[in-house]
């Protein structure tokens, strides 16, 4: 079958790769000059440093099959993901663990000691919605207004009321020194950066791959099936109103050495205007340059115009989304996967894991003589 992928982010090219080896011909097309969208790497051109040009992208999974997949198709580099947070005029740890307890209350408390005091200051909130609530019943309000209230409101444009408690779950809460940002068995940095890997991925003679070409409705007609990775509103046109997205814009500057000492420092404080800032070369400890780029995040409202990163996922837009995914559920010839496609915040691994899973399925019903 002709098959066309809108998109040749991660899942337009694991879903390419799969059917192209099951006998597929696939054309991947993207808007973009370069595959592997938002986690495209390219390398600085004043620096040498490779820089992550949509923000920080760090892999990790616990997912053992996912982990095999990419390091089939790039080498991957130990790399521990460590972040700090500036507020006010210090510097504490990230994500909340014991340390940035200590540092915050002052004090010298044992685990089990910031763990009973945590438990006293986080308010009794049942079954908690919003992110707000999330964090209230979970740490408390000291630490959620110094970490996450200000961080939170400038990163997503609207009070942590609004937002699911789902975003603030992402965060752990440690009663120990570990710092490691995530938690996942498998972490580590492409070598040659995510770009080369999803070239990778996509290097197969029955995928052909056309970057810098933007969908067109008529396209769909010519193949046998669409997967679209693009914004699940956009599909349809917008008909019926537009999801939300936030984008990022970020402000380019040059340091020497090592500039601020760690991969992402966040800036928690509701007046600073921007979230955080990231200095590229950490993430290639490997690497040796003197020169360094880094890269201040501001987060903003997403225009038409505009690349969208974050699908806001408003508490009061449930019900604009339930409307489109009952209408993409009932479209036929066409499969919306990743990110834009299922307006859903996924990392990396997951957005592998359910391509690879779509495309199995998809193969399984071609099979069994089923339209999908
Ligand atoms: N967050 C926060 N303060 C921080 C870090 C994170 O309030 O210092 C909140 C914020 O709402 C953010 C969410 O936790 O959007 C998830 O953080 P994560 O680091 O996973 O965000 P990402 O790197 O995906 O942008």
């Amino acid at each position: 079958m002709d098959i066309l992928l809108v998109g040749a982010g991660l899942s337009g090219a694991v879903i390419a790769r799969e059917l192209a080896e099951a006998g597929h011909r696939c054309t991947v097309i993207d808007g973009r000059p370069h595959v592997a969208g938002n986690c495209h790497t390219e390398r600085d051109p004043a620096t040498g440093v490779m820089v992550h040009v949509y923000g920080p992208h760090i892999f990790h999974t616990a997912d053992a099959g996912v982990w095999d997949y990419v390091n089939r198709h790039m080498t991957f580099r130990p790399y521990r993901h460590q972040v700090r947070t500036t507020v006010g005029d210090r510097v504490y740890s990230m994500p909340i663990n014991l340390l940035t307890i200590n540092q915050f209350f002052g004090t010298a408390m044992r685990p089990d000691e910031a763990a009973a005091f945590i438990k006293a200051k986080a308010e009794p909130i049942a079954d908690p919605q919003s992110f707000e609530e999330q964090a209230l019943a979970f740490v408390g309000r000291e630490i959620y207004e110094a970490f996450f209230k200000g961080y939170t409101e400038k990163q997503w444009g609207t009070s942590p009321q609004n937002l699911p408690a789902s975003i603030l779950k992402r965060l752990p809460l440690r009663f120990s020194y570990d710092d490691n940002y995530f938690a996942h068995p498998f972490q580590g940095m492409p070598e040659r950066g995510y770009t080369e890997m999803v070239e990778s991925i996509l290097d197969h003679p029955g995928i052909d791959v056309h970057v810098s070409t933007v969908f067109q409705p008529e396209m769909a007609s010519r193949y046998g099936h669409v997967f679209w990775s693009g914004p699940l509103d956009g599909w349809f046109g917008y008909d019926l109103g537009r999801l939300g997205y936030r984008t990022l814009d970020f402000e380019r500057f040059e340091g020497q050495g090592d500039w601020q000492g760690c991969a992402v420092m966040n800036y928690g404080d509701a007046d600073m205007p921007f979230t955080r800032i990231t200095e590229h070369k950490h993430f290639a400890p490997w690497e040796e340059h003197g020169d360094s780029v880094l890269y201040r995040e501001f987060s903003r409202a997403c225009g038409a115009e505009d690349i969208p990163y974050y699908p806001i996922r408003l508490v009061e837009e449930k019900a604009l989304l339930g409307d489109y995914v009952s209408r993409a559920d009932g479209e036929e010839g066409v499969t919306f996967v990743g990110r834009l496609g299922t307006y859903r915040y996924l990392d990396m691994d997951v957005t592998i894991r359910e391509a690879l899973d779509t495309a199995g399925a998809f193969l399984a019903a071609q099979k069994a003589g089923t339209a999908m």
